[in-house]
């Protein structure tokens, strides 16, 4: 039992914490308690503890009477940071649970989950700058007469009453933030810290919903029967109302007094999701995502922590947020691969939105036009409830979807002429077109046309990508970044030649084809800096274009209701990838492009470009739609013995020396044989190359852990996880292991 109040008195040895360092240990370390008042329940503050040299704010995890140290090797932490704990008891464990599934360090683990400011030690207090004038400088203005500046600050705050909050101050006049320096300084200027209001509601009333279809009721009463745990899949093409169904679900649950997680894989989801919900729901919304400054992030994150925040908008790494009372998560797009996260604490948001919902005991849903295998497999297995929006909502149809077999026909800037025709037809018609290439740049492919030399990065497998704006080549994998050569390296002629679309060039073929007519390129190179990739959507939605360009992220939930015309320039990209999960994302890709046409009242077209017409899986995605397909891949799948049919754990090594990768990894086979018990279920594949061998300057190579059943896969991980770092040849590379890859 952990000590309750001041330091604990009587019997036996003075309490040990145990405190999780964002260090990558295996466990937590042992200290004596800091001096000074014990928090009333110290599982889950702050402490600030030495660490080698140097000092660390580390998290209690658990109070003991004994440690493995000898008293005398036991160091004191130095102080609390906490008076309350900062991770309450579910919260805690819920990390302690994933830093174990995923093997990742408990201390690092736990660090990631904290926004930056409370990572470093910042008091979880939630408060606001204010700027007060001293009495003396309120009185009369004789200090600051010569100081234009300061009196003017004065004036400003004399208006309000003596006091205002320094951001507001300063977002009003960045030359008060100086004139204010100096007038503290004087003593004439004080800076007060006023709690943080959360933001109120009650000055909106939240405007009521559409009435339901009868599919969308059917959902929905489903959800609210709900009592305690329950998982649904929410599968209803894009369009279908699964939005409206989330949020009369979560109006029930705030009606209640609950709380509200809503996950979504991208940040450029969140504005247009955020209007709504700010319009439909009552109670404070608070937004979570890496696009926010560390104090923004810290400010919402206490927010829900301390109860004021209703509803909770975030990216993956929201899922970490404490909620004190919940009462519904949603996982958005839930197919969507960015909802886990692929380095350092490598996790599945929505596998654990699932697990926190079971621990929290509350509903969660998945919601998806285009569940992954792994849903769809759970919900056949009756772990998920399976619920279906068939139709889409209001007046929109479903758009008629094409091949356009582009095998024999000539292409400007990758554009065939049947697509070029239908691009007229929409056009004149006024209404918005969609074209879809994820390749940015002007060309993927640089070529001799003399001697067939291809531009390729020294440093990986890949090719340079001609981006013609900045007569550049750019690695868009490691970032290298070149001049174009004036003539071929390899024979000398002049004849270079791009070869393939990629954005840019497409946008310049459509300047040509449809002159005048006004275009939106939406990719990394256009969208870097902050706020651009929101600023070109709302333009995209003003309907400032007509012709919209766009790489993949275009294809997520965006609504634009003024396209009607949604073309695929390139199928075949995602038609024969390495990667086990390349036809699944291909499909659900295929599908989430299409749901941007006709969204409206104008019934939608879509073509896609293919060189392989006849490929199966498009056939049955076209001919049966995405539930059918989604059936013949998950038989596929369990004949190959794939996930969802088994688990796996990849372990990736890579080093600037090519066998480096592969002694580490056969080492860790050898260990990790020795550690099999008998019939342990579990097999090691491998070592073999990386999909992409070298990267960076660095050789790659995997190795596969595969079991049937996942308890196997995690016994096996346990015993085997630990030792990997002290092998033979560990060292020597940089390693890391990823359970349930989604990106192999
Ligand atoms: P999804 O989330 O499945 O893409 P949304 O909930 O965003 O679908 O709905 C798509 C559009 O249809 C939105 O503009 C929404 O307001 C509208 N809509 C949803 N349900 C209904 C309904 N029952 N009646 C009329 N319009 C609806
Ligand atoms: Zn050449
Ligand atoms: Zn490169």
């Amino acid at each position: 039992m952990p000590p309750q109040g001041g330091h604990p008195q009587g019997a036996g040895a003075p309490p040990i914490l145990q405190v999780a360092v964002p260090r990558p240990l295996q466990e937590a370390l042992d200290y004596r308690p800091p001096p000074g008042a014990w928090p009333a329940e110290p599982v889950g503050c702050r402490v600030e503890v030495p660490l080698g040299r140097s000092r660390a704010v580390g998290i209690v995890v658990a109070v003991r009477h004994s440690s493995d140290l000898p008293a005398s090797r036991l160091r004191a932490a130095s102080a609390w940071v906490d008076e309350q704990p900062l991770l309450d008891t579910e919260l805690l464990e819920t990390l302690t649970w994933a830093a174990r599934y995923y093997r990742y360090p408990l201390g690092t683990a736990l660090a990631t989950a904290l926004p930056g400011p409370l990572r470093q030690g910042r008091p979880a207090r939630r408060a606001v700058a204010w700027w007060r004038l001293d009495a003396r400088l309120h009185e009369d203005d004789r200090a600051v007469r010569r100081a234009p500046r300061q009196a003017e600050l004065r004036r400003r705050l004399l208006a309000s009453g003596g006091a205002a909050p320094y951001a507001l101050l300063v977002a009003e006049q960045p030359a008060w933030q100086r004139a204010g320096r100096l007038l503290e300084q004087a003593g004439l200027l004080h800076r007060e810290y006023h709690p943080a209001q959360a933001e109120g509601s009650a000055d909106r009333t939240p405007r009521p919903g559409p009435e339901l279809d009868a599919d969308q009721q059917q959902a929905l009463e489903c959800m609210l029967a709900a009592d305690g745990y329950a998982a649904f899949l929410l599968e209803g093409v894009t369009g279908s109302g699964k939005t409206e169904v989330y949020l009369q679900t979560a109006a029930r649950a705030l009606a209640a007094g609950r709380q509200v997680l809503i996950l979504v894989p991208e940040i450029g989801l969140a504005p247009q999701f955020l209007e709504r919900l700010r319009e439909r729901l009552s109670g404070s919304v608070v937004v979570l995502h890496s696009g926010l400054s560390g104090t923004d992030r810290a400010e919402a994150w206490l927010a829900a922590r301390d109860g004021d925040a209703a509803v909770i908008l975030g990216t993956r790494s929201a899922i970490f947020t404490p909620l004190p009372r919940p009462g519904l998560i949603v996982v958005d797009e839930e197919h969507d691969p960015s909802l886990a996260q692929q380095d350092g604490f490598r996790y599945s948001a929505r596998d654990l939105a699932v697990l926190r919902a079971r621990t929290l005991d509350v509903p969660v849903v998945l919601g998806s036009a285009t569940p992954s295998l792994e849903s769809l497999h759970n919900a056949r297995g009756a772990r998920y409830t399976h619920l279906r929006l068939p139709h889409r909502a209001g007046l929109a149809r479903a758009p008629s979807v094409q091949l356009v077999d582009i095998r024999s026909r000539r292409l400007v800037g990758g554009i065939s002429a049947p697509l070029q025709e239908a691009v007229r037809r929409h056009l004149d018609a006024g209404s918005q077109v969609l074209l879809f290439l994820n390749r940015r740049g002007y060309a993927p492919v640089l070529i001799c046309h003399a001697c067939g030399w291809v531009a390729g990065c020294h440093r990986c497998d890949a090719r340079l990508t001609y981006h013609r704006s900045r007569a550049q080549l750019r690695c868009h994998h490691c970032g290298h970044t070149a001049r174009v050569p004036a003539a071929c390296p390899e024979c000398g002629e002049a004849d270079l030649r791009p070869l393939g679309p990629g954005t840019e060039r497409l946008e310049e073929a459509l300047a040509e084809l449809f002159p005048g007519v006004g275009q939106l390129r939406i990719d990394r190179d256009t969208t870097r800096r902050r706020g651009a990739l929101e600023a070109q959507l709302a333009a995209a939605h003003r309907g400032d274009a007509q012709l919209l360009i766009g790489t993949q992220m275009l294809a997520k939930g965006h609504h634009l209701p003024a396209v009607t015309l949604v073309a695929v320039i390139d199928v075949d990209q995602g038609l024969f990838g390495a990667d086990f999960r390349a036809t699944e994302r291909l499909a659900q890709l295929v599908v989430q492009v299409a749901g941007r046409a006709g969204r409206g009242e104008q019934p939608g077209e879509v073509l896609l470009q293919t060189r392989h017409p006849e490929h199966p899986m498009l056939r049955t995605l076209l001919e049966r739609g995405y539930p059918a397909f989604a059936e013949a891949h998950l038989a596929e799948r369990q004949a190959a013995g794939l996930p969802p049919y088994a688990a796996l754990a990849l372990l990736r090594a890579e080093s600037v020396h090519a066998d480096a990768p592969y002694l580490f990894l056969e080492s860790a086979a050898q260990y990790g044989r020795s550690r099999l018990g008998k019939g342990g279920g579990v097999e090691l594949l491998g070592p073999v190359p990386a999909p992409m061998e070298r990267r960076e300057g660095r050789h790659r190579a995997q190795l596969m852990v595969r079991a049937e059943r996942r308890i196997d896969l995690q016994r096996f991980l346990v015993a085997w996880s630990g030792g990997l770092g002290s092998l033979e040849g560990a060292r020597q590379v940089r390693w890391s292991l990823d359970v349930d890859p989604v990106e192999m």
